[in-house]
């Protein structure tokens, strides 16, 4: 059992805007204040503690500029010991797929990234186990909320797909094959874990004709506005 720390780590919400550069106004202040009170509370929470084998460690990265959500599943073995969301090679492959660097990654201002579970829930005997549910009951509206600037969002594996896409009965195969139905602001995908190697070789349509349209959707996302 770990000790217990709860770390949201940097790259996170809490820095500061004034890196952009840009002029801030009040409701930026606020905004920022206001993501930055609600993160000291997520910091602090033990609601499902007694169900997390290594103890709540809440992993992920969140600033009310960020355009692109990557909306997870919950943190493996390896983000809950760095507190560094897709720190491995699940992160290598997904930041791939976008197109975009580690560093643009990384760039609060650019893109989000909340699991549906924001502590590692363990391991079964077929892998992560799922998210904690609580986890999400209980935060995760308070924290979408702290996203105005969102453009794109990106629901990975079933969990979230449950939450952010309509409630279907579909297969996650069939969310994804259907990538075009969920309009320009939501992209299904797989988990990029190295665990779906056969998916990703039994559906080459996910490499040839979903992969260059999200590229070109976090292009579009990550550019200015006019
Ligand atoms: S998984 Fe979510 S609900 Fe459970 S302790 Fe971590 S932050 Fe709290």
């Amino acid at each position: 059992m770990a000790t217990g720390e709860v770390h949201v780590r940097p790259p996170d919400g809490v820095r500061s805007s004034s890196g952009t550069g840009t002029r801030r106004g009040p409701s930026d202040v606020s905004q920022e204040a206001a993501t930055a009170s609600l993160l000291a509370e997520v910091r602090a929470c033990r609601l499902c503690a007694d169900q997390l084998p290594l103890g709540p460690r809440p992993v992920l990265q969140l600033d009310p500029r960020a355009r692109i959500l990557v909306a997870g599943q919950a943190p493996g073995r390896k983000a809950h010991a760095s507190g560094i969301p897709f720190s491995d090679a699940s992160g290598d492959r997904l930041r791939d797929w976008m197109g975009l660097t580690a560093e643009q990654f990384y760039d609060p201002a650019l893109v989000a990234i909340l699991p549906m579970g924001l502590c590692f829930p363990g391991t079964g005997s077929a892998g992560d186990l799922p998210p904690r549910p609580e986890c999400a009951a209980h935060w995760r509206e308070r924290l979408l909320a702290q996203l105005p600037a969102l453009r794109l969002t990106l629901v990975i594996g079933r969990h979230a797909m449950d939450w952010h896409l309509s409630r279907s009965r579909s297969s996650v195969t069939a969310l994804v094959q259907s990538w075009r139905a969920h309009g320009p602001h939501h992209m299904p995908l797989p988990h990029p874990s190295p665990r779906n190697n056969r998916w990703l070789q039994r559906n080459p349509w996910f490499a040839l004709e979903l992969l260059p349209a999200l590229r070109e959707r976090v292009r579009q996302a990550c550019a200015k506005a006019p």
